[in-house]
């Protein structure tokens, strides 16, 4: 156990945060949604919202704060594409108990086989109770399927004690839970804050203190911004990507610590264990089908870093000259792991040999 965690209820924190952003002067528009944007010649832009009845409005604003959690709505219609470092999704049920029998617990995380379990209470007698699991383990043993489902949580110890006697109280709701950050989290006149920036592993339980901390460091960087500082936004993105790296190194040790599973593919892959050698001798040939496989390739690096990558291999090259190489081009941006987790996903691919 490191330091004390929070049980937060989120609507009400939600509420609490957007009545004091009313109270100093930001006009709220409750239930509407960004369904369209335009840039228009005074450089303003022109957002387009929609209300829950389907009624349409208009609004005209000089900045754009992209706050719309992981899909980055606003973000990735400017360019930006997430970048994926896992396939993590969260399958989840809540559970309802009869009155004051729910039991006065904190948050559970439990390791199993095939994943872990996360199980928390509620407000109003209820829990939710989530396993965490990869999508391949997804569609291999169908989680989807209540009775499967069920199953996996029956093997746990401490989880299923927390909802013994509780009645089911909702579908099964899927829930990606991937980490990922934008290849892009600012441009002239927007950022991207929050989940829409980057997101957490949940096992880090720190995807809402670092959402709070990306607004604090986004509203320094949009003064900046109207300040004339050319730097502002620059600076929030490398500030953002270097929080992001240490976020991965943290998750490196603590999915490292659990050692049960050996032959479990889902701990497998969290190990992430380097099998490429250093001086292996790695190539790359340049051919329109390389080109358009490696379009579609959304892990570990951006696209024109796996391309980078690609290039320092054309005619032969060593994999610890190739690293050195990449981070002596992107001024150490990433860490070296990165680059070589990026390379063996490369190789993996078949589009380096
Ligand atoms: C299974 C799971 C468990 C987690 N557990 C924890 C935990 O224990 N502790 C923790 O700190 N974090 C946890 N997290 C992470 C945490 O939920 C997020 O990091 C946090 O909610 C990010 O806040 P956000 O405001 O950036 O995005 P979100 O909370 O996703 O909010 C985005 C908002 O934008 C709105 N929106 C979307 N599209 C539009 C649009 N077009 N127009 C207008 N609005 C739009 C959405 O309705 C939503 O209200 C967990 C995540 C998952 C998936």
């Amino acid at each position: 156990m490191q330091g004390n965690g929070w049980h937060l209820n989120r609507t009400q924190f939600d509420a609490s945060l957007a009545e004091a952003a009313a109270e100093r002067g930001a006009i709220l528009q409750r239930g509407m949604r960004v369904v369209g944007w335009d840039r228009l010649a005074d450089g303003k832009w022109s957002l387009v919202l929609l209300d829950g009845d389907g009624s349409q409005f208009q609004l005209k604003t000089s900045f754009v704060v992209d706050a719309t959690g992981r899909r980055s709505v606003f973000a990735t219609k400017q360019g930006a594409n997430p970048v994926r470092m896992d396939n993590l999704l969260g399958i989840a049920a809540v559970f309802e108990f009869e009155e004051g029998a729910a039991k006065d617990c904190y948050t559970l995380v439990e390791a199993t086989e095939l994943g872990w379990w996360y199980g928390a209470p509620l407000p109003n007698d209820r829990a939710i109770v989530t396993l965490m699991s990869d999508r391949q383990e997804w569609r291999q043993h169908q989680f989807s399927r209540w009775e499967n489902w069920m199953a996996n949580l029956a093997k746990t110890r401490y989880v299923r004690e927390l909802v013994a006697g509780a009645t089911q109280s909702s579908e099964l709701l899927i829930q990606p839970a991937f980490s990922q950050y934008l290849d892009q989290m600012a441009g002239d006149g927007w950022l991207a804050v929050g989940d829409a920036a980057c997101t957490f592993d949940p096992l880090s339980s720190a995807g809402i203190y670092k959402a709070l901390r990306s607004g604090i460091l986004a509203a320094e960087a949009i003064a900046g911004y109207f300040h004339s500082d050319a730097q502002a936004l620059a600076k929030y993105e490398s500030q953002t990507l270097r929080q992001f790296e240490l976020y991965l190194e943290d998750r490196r040790q603590y999915y490292s610590l659990e050692k049960r599973w050996p032959d479990s593919e889902f701990w497998q892959r969290r190990r992430f264990n380097i099998s490429l050698s250093p001086s292996k001798l790695l190539c790359f040939e340049r051919s329109h089908h390389c080109a358009s496989v490696l379009r579609r390739l959304k892990m570990y690096l951006p696209l024109r870093d796996l391309q980078m990558l690609c290039e320092l291999c054309v005619g032969g090259k060593q994999a610890s000259d190739v690293v050195a190489q990449y981070r002596a081009r992107t001024e150490g941006r990433v860490s070296a792991y990165r680059a070589i987790e990026a390379l063996q996903y490369l190789l993996e691919q078949q589009i380096i040999r």
